[in-house]
This record gives structure tokens, C-alpha cells and sequence, in this order.
């Protein structure tokens, strides 16, 4: 076994598997995050525009309750100004017609109300179109994403397809002692196995490597790991 070759099918495996690294970051969270974002947005207007719905209908029952209040209160009014003309006494008219007067403070307390309640409604119909026209583009953009993103989702599923396919060709010739350990390595950390020292250091934890470590290297007897990463080390210049 040549170790300086099999060096040489790792490099090139990993260059496959950083893009197959890289790719399935995208597909599985880059890409699924950037929809669930536009998802959220597109609830929370939804969820925004019925709590208005709901803030409006109370404002609706509210003005039909202080214009009820207001109508029994003028047809009260009404029966007092009957009655008053029946009234045997002056102290019976007097008391009734302080009943109209109450009555009366009472009606333009109400309709005081009935005027503040109307211009709440508009503003809360001028706020409801506002969430509607909101909500409307969102949801817009959301569908339009949804199609665009599915698809670039699958552009990569594709791309990550064929890229397993070359790693599948390459590996096949790699000594499987080391593509155990490089398999191992890829598996947890984050995706590279080998790093090259790049002026005394570990070009993946910019740990300092030794010149007796880059002698070791140089030799390509055995596998020589970084101190620190613990990844396969190999000199960039030796395999230009
Ligand atoms: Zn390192």
C-alpha cells in the first residue's frame, strides 16, 4: 500500500464530501428554515387579522348595546312627558320632571359614547383592511416560495445524488482500513476528515504542528493526525 496515494483518493473524497457537506446543510436546513420563516409570517398575519376581527365585532356589540340603552331611554323619556301632564301635585310634577331631566344627562352621556364607539370602528375597519392587504401579500410570497424553494430542494437532493455516486467510485479504490477511519473521521467532525498544514498549522483548528510532526508527515508511513482536531494531516506540496 502506497500511503502517499491513498492520501491523494482522500483529498479528492473530500473534496466530494464537503460538497455533499455543504449541499445537505442547505437542503435539510437552510432551505427547510427559510420556508418555515415565511410560514410563521404568513400565520402570524393570519392570527393578527381574526384577533382584529374579533376586537371589531366587540366594538360592533358594544354600539348596539349603548344604542339600545339609548332608545329605551328616549321611550322613557316619551311615557315621563305623557305622564307629567296627569300629575295632581307640584311636588309629583317637580319629581318627575327632574326624572326627564336625569334621564336627558343620562341619553347625552350615551350618545357621547355611541360617537366615540363609531370612530373606534372606523379606526378598526382601516385597521382590519390593513391586516387584510398585509396578510394577502404574504401569503403570496409564502406560496411563491413554497414552489420556488421545493424546487431548489430538489435540485440539490439531485446534486447530492450524483456526488454520491462519484464518492461511491472513488472509495471503492481507497485501502478500507483507511476509509474506515476517514468514514469515522467525516461522521463527527462536521464534515473533514483530512487537513492540510498550511505554515506550520493545522489549515482545519489552526492548531501549531511541529517540524518533527511534518517530518512524520513526509514520510507517508503511517497516518499522521493533527493534536488537536485529531484529523488526517497532509502537505498541500506534495500533492500539487
Ligand atoms: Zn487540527
Amino acid at each position: 500500500m502506497d500511503l502517499k496515494e491513498e492520501i491523494r483518493k482522500l483529498i479528492e473524497l473530500q473534496e466530494i464530501d464537503s460538497r455533499i457537506y455543504s449541499l445537505s446543510k442547505e437542503k435539510d436546513i437552510d432551505k427547510p428554515s427559510e420556508l418555515a420563516r415565511l410560514k410563521e409570517d404568513f400565520e402570524t398575519s393570519k392570527s393578527t387579522l381574526s384577533s382584529i376581527e374579533e376586537e371589531l365585532k366587540k366594538l360592533q356589540l358594544k354600539r348596539k348595546e349603548k344604542e339600545l340603552d339609548l332608545s329605551s331611554k328616549e321611550e322613557n323619556i316619551r311615557k315621563s312627558q305623557t305622564q307629567l301632564y296627569q300629575l295632581k301635585t307640584n311636588k309629583e310634577y317637580q319629581a318627575k320632571l327632574s326624572e326627564i331631566n336625569s334621564l336627558k344627562a343620562d341619553i347625552s352621556v350615551i350618545e357621547e359614547d355611541v360617537i366615540k364607539v363609531l370612530d373606534d370602528i372606523e379606526k378598526k375597519e382601516d385597521e382590519l383592511n390593513g391586516a387584510k392587504a398585509k396578510l394577502a401579500e404574504r401569503e403570496k410570497v409564502f406560496k411563491d416560495n413554497q414552489k420556488k424553494i421545493n424546487d431548489e430542494i430538489r435540485q440539490l437532493e439531485a446534486e447530492i445524488n450524483g456526488l454520491y455516486s462519484e464518492r461511491e467510485v472513488i472509495s471503492r479504490d481507497v485501502d478500507t482500513k483507511i476509509l474506515s477511519v476517514y468514514e469515522r473521521l467525516i461522521k463527527t467532525r462536521s464534515g473533514l476528515a483530512i487537513a492540510s498544514v498550511d505554515d506550520y498549522n493545522c489549515s482545519a483548528c489552526h492548531m501549531r504542528v511541529t517540524a518533527q510532526t511534518i517530518n512524520e508527515i513526509k514520510m507517508y508511513k503511517d497516518l499522521v493526525f493533527c493534536e488537536m482536531c485529531v484529523r488526517i494531516l497532509y502537505i498541500k506540496d506534495d500533492f500539487q
